[in-house]
């Protein structure tokens, strides 16, 4: 996937702050942070949507989600957190490579939009 930002951002060819990386997820700050802790955590590798991440029933869904609690227990404190995963076009999903937001530190409202 050339053309992917976030393989991009996963291969160090461009530029982001990684608070987490091991081999199969990584985890970084997002650009245009929505909460005053805005994280996005991702498969190391390309998938297009979660669904493609469950599909492989690798248990790759259940690091990456294991990766985002402990994210958001760590900068949530006991305020909590909130995980959101975009998924298509109505699910809101503007980047094509499957990641779940972690947001923290300001009190969340619902429903979504
Ligand atoms: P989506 O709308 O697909 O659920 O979320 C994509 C997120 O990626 C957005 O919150 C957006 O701010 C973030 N984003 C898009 N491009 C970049 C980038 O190049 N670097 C970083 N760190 N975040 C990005
Ligand atoms: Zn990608």
């Amino acid at each position: 996937m050339d053309a992917c930002v976030f393989c991009k951002i996963s291969a160090g060819e461009i530029p982001a702050k990684v608070v987490h990386r091991d081999e199969v997820v990584v985890a970084i700050e997002d650009l245009n942070p929505q909460a005053p802790t805005h994280l996005l955590v991702m498969p190391a590798k390309h998938y297009g949507t979660i669904v493609d991440v469950s599909r492989a029933g690798d248990g790759l869904l259940g690091l990456i989600m294991e990766v985002a609690a402990n994210l958001g227990r760590a900068r949530g404190g006991a305020g909590g957190f909130r995980v959101v995963v975009n998924t298509g076009a109505d699910g809101g999903q503007t980047v094509n490579h499957a990641h779940v937001h972690v947001l923290a530190g300001r009190p969340m409202s619902w429903p979504p939009g």
